[in-house]
């Protein structure tokens, strides 16, 4: 069943402040109360927030801005944002969770220090304890008693605060791989794998490689068509395997065609040792994975000797 107007303002009644006018009546609408939406005809424009009796000098308004039904508004819309902000902390919490390692040592090839993605991290997360602070204090028990109209500018205010700062960190509610690249893709192939490979986390040397055979396949298709490509198709297709990739990678370097400048000739033999390094790391990874194998085969084969299971 719908809330009438009525079940609306019994509750607010009981709490509502009287109206400055005289009247002893309690006040129940407001006059402009945001923005534009002042009637400069109304003769109490002055007066805020008025009772019944005042009502008859407000007549000119459009339609009568209810207190109870402002301060859902407010919570409303102050809702929709708070609730922005968390999935993004959420979001960045996450991928600091499963990367961290990851982007500690790719953060340190960030020049600008301020631009680094745990930088950004801290920031997120300072405005989610902000805006859990400002709800606590400004919001939580106005809200419960009917208050917040009184203070729609203050609200309006960090309201606007966090709504530029969802606009700023837009991109940071994608997933992992889009974030990464946009922090490192320009990056990538300058960075030492040699502390990465070392991280033994499958995932994150993963992520690492791929991002790595994004930027060569640009760097390969830029040489081709002199554009800038924007796809990333690699990042996308989390399936394919790193190996394949490298090898069409390089069948396409290889079938580079037209007049090979000097500074064609320079870009291709880069690329080409790009990719020889991640043939090598590749490797390397292999080696490691096999020597861990034979490891725990055998610490399987102690743990199941019968001689030593009697000590
Ligand atoms: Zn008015
Ligand atoms: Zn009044």
């Amino acid at each position: 069943m719908k809330a009438t107007r009525q079940d609306e303002m019994t509750p607010y009644n009981e709490i509502a402040d009287i109206c400055k006018c005289g009247s002893n009546d309690k006040v129940n609408r407001i006059c402009n109360p945001v923005k534009g939406w002042y009637f400069k005809s109304c003769p109490k424009g002055t007066q805020k927030f008025y009772c019944n009796t005042c009502a008859k000098d407000h007549r000119q308004h459009q339609q009568e801005t209810w207190i109870p039904g402002e301060n859902k508004r407010i919570l409303a819309v102050y809702g929709e944002v708070q609730h922005k902000i968390s999935n993004l902390n959420e979001n960045v919490r996450a991928l600091m969770g499963a990367y961290g390692p990851l982007i500690e040592i790719l953060d340190k090839a960030v020049t600008n220090k301020q631009k680094t993605l745990q930088a950004v991290f801290i920031e997120i997360q300072q405005l989610q304890q902000d805006q859990e602070t400002f709800y606590r204090q400004k919001i939580q028990e106005r809200s419960i008693i009917c208050a917040l109209h009184k203070h729609a500018e203050e609200i309006d205010q960090f309201y606007i605060k966090l709504k530029n700062a969802t606009a700023k960190y837009a991109d940071y509610i994608k997933n992992a791989a889009s974030i990464l690249w946009m922090h490192y893709g320009n990056i990538i192939l300058s960075v030492d794998s040699s502390p990465i490979l070392k991280l033994q986390d499958e995932k994150q040397i993963q992520m690492f490689l791929r991002i790595k055979e994004q930027k060569i396949a640009h760097f390969i298709e830029e040489m081709t068509t002199g554009e800038r490509p924007k796809t990333l198709d690699i990042l996308e297709d989390e399936q394919r395997l790193i190996q394949e990739i490298n090898q069409t990678v390089l069948v396409k370097l290889n079938s580079l065609s037209g007049a090979f400048t000097t500074k064609r000739t320079h870009e291709a033999s880069f690329i080409r040792s790009q990719i020889d390094i991640v043939s090598r790391d590749l490797m390397l990874r292999e080696m490691w994975q096999e020597m861990q194998s034979i490891k725990q085969n055998q610490n399987i084969r102690s743990s199941q000797d019968p001689q030593q299971q009697m000590h």
